[in-house]
């Protein structure tokens, strides 16, 4: 079959988005054209993610949707889905081509070519290394605010997740490759750089000998005269160590805003969920940032109903948001994922109970989002200059210290500024500026 252009569809969190861009930068190196149009595209990857509930059931609606079209194609499926289907999926429907893992996908060209002489290509194999070193040389442009991967996988194996098996072990990329990368992106206009990793903060390299952390791969980072801004996510509690909780106060590039999710405010809920920490060890590690840099403000995620939450542990999850006082935050409705420790728990609670919580907590989040919001009003804060509206090229969209989304309307700003605006208005989502 020939294979001229593609069509890539990414399903969910900003790991795999990122990858989905990794995908393009390989097939265009490759000589494939991207094509917008599902319909008539050669090629269609469907990079599946397993965050979100139901993205099994999604995905074979879509390949069903693209089936109706007659047009003969190869269909690929990638990421953390095919992962944990594998072979399966072949069975359970006829017209997947290619199954391939997300530590695997640098081999996605090979397997296309491949099927001339195997009409199903398979590849789930937890290759991090070769994928790493493959991917360092297949840079893609991005924007002022730019994604770099420097981990991938986890050890930690909380009992409701399915990372540890759709993305194998821990695994980090080496400083020297970082690096490169970093340049390759200023170069191309980047500003901000946005750490990425399941586990980012467990980042540990060896370089010249020396063992390199995130606190030293950010200090690195932050000497490119061009990197203005630097974030970094997702961070799991046990690894924010006291050299990078101090950096949030010595280096005036790395933003004080963290993610750092809790998931639940109740410790007996944190041990089923084998989070390897409790509140107080939660709350300790908010005190010490706080303490380095009072202004440091956090997000977090949430999980409510898991199996076994009472409505007491529940209100002590209202305490802690109360108490932290979380500028932005994920919530959402427990849901179990196949093979996962917690799927056999049994889970008493209604979901009707689960609604009326989940409604409670993000009343709350919304609340203290847009009091903080508000505190802004009438304030000036620097703004990164991210993005212009194609529509309405007057209107500007860029983003906070804190991570708070600004819209500017403005005729003297240029893209990749750090801008200092004066905010007329806000509301719970969103700061609005005029300049
Ligand atoms: S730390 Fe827990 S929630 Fe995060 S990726 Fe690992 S197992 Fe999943």
């Amino acid at each position: 079959m020939r294979h001229s252009t593609f069509f890539v569809k990414s399903y969910g969190c900003q790991m795999n988005i990122y990858d989905s861009e990794k995908i393009t930068t390989i097939l265009e190196n490759r000589g494939f054209k991207q094509n917008n149009n599902l319909e008539s595209a050669d090629l269609v990857v469907f990079n599946t993610c397993n965050i979100r509930n139901k993205a099994a059931h999604k995905l074979y609606s879509d390949i069903g949707r693209v089936n109706k079209h007659k047009k003969k194609r190869t269909i690929a499926v990638v990421g953390c889905v095919a992962q944990a289907e594998n072979e399966e999926m072949f069975k359970k429907n006829k017209s997947i081509d290619i199954i391939l893992g997300p530590q695997s996908y640098h081999l996605l060209p090979q397997m296309i070519d491949d099927l001339k002489q195997k009409p199903k290509q398979l590849n789930t194999e937890f290759i991090v290394n070769e994928k790493f070193d493959y991917l360092s040389e297949q840079k893609r442009q991005q924007g002022v605010s730019s994604y770099l991967t420097i981990q991938e996988g986890c050890d930690k194996f909380c009992s409701f997740c399915v990372v540890p098996y759709t993305r194998g072990p821990e695994y980090s990329r080496t400083l020297t490759s970082l690096i490169n990368e970093v340049n390759f992106l200023t170069e191309n206009g980047a500003k901000e750089i946005v750490l990425l990793g399941q586990n980012v903060n467990a980042y540990s390299a060896s370089h010249n000998g020396r063992k390199i952390s995130i606190s030293d791969l950010i200090e690195e980072i932050a000497k490119n005269e061009n990197v203005k801004r630097i974030r970094y996510t997702t961070s799991h509690p046990i690894n924010m160590s006291d050299n990078l909780i101090k950096l949030h106060s010595t280096n005036d590039k790395l933003m004080p805003f963290l993610h750092l999710p809790v998931q639940s405010g109740s410790s007996n809920i944190l041990k089923k969920m084998n989070r390897k920490y409790d509140v107080d060890f939660y709350r300790k590690i908010i005190e010490k940032l706080k303490a380095i840099n009072p202004k440091i403000e956090i997000s977090s995620d949430f999980i409510i109903g898991y199996p076994g939450e009472t409505e007491a542990d529940f209100k002590k999850t209202l305490d802690l948001v109360n108490e932290i006082k979380f500028t932005q935050s994920y919530s959402f409705i427990y849901s179990a994922r196949p093979g996962t420790k917690s799927s056999f728990e049994e889970d008493k609670t209604p979901l009707s109970i689960k609604k009326e919580r989940l409604l409670v907590l993000q009343e709350k989040l919304r609340s203290i989002q847009f009091e903080f919001n508000s505190t802004f009003c009438g304030k000036n804060v620097d703004v990164l200059v991210e993005n212009q509206s194609t529509s309405n090229p007057e209107y500007f969209f860029g983003r906070t210290p804190f991570m708070q989304s600004v819209y500017i309307k403005s005729q003297n700003i240029n893209l990749g500024e750090v801008k200092n605006v004066n905010i007329s208005t806000c509301n719970h989502k969103n700061l609005y500026a005029n300049c």
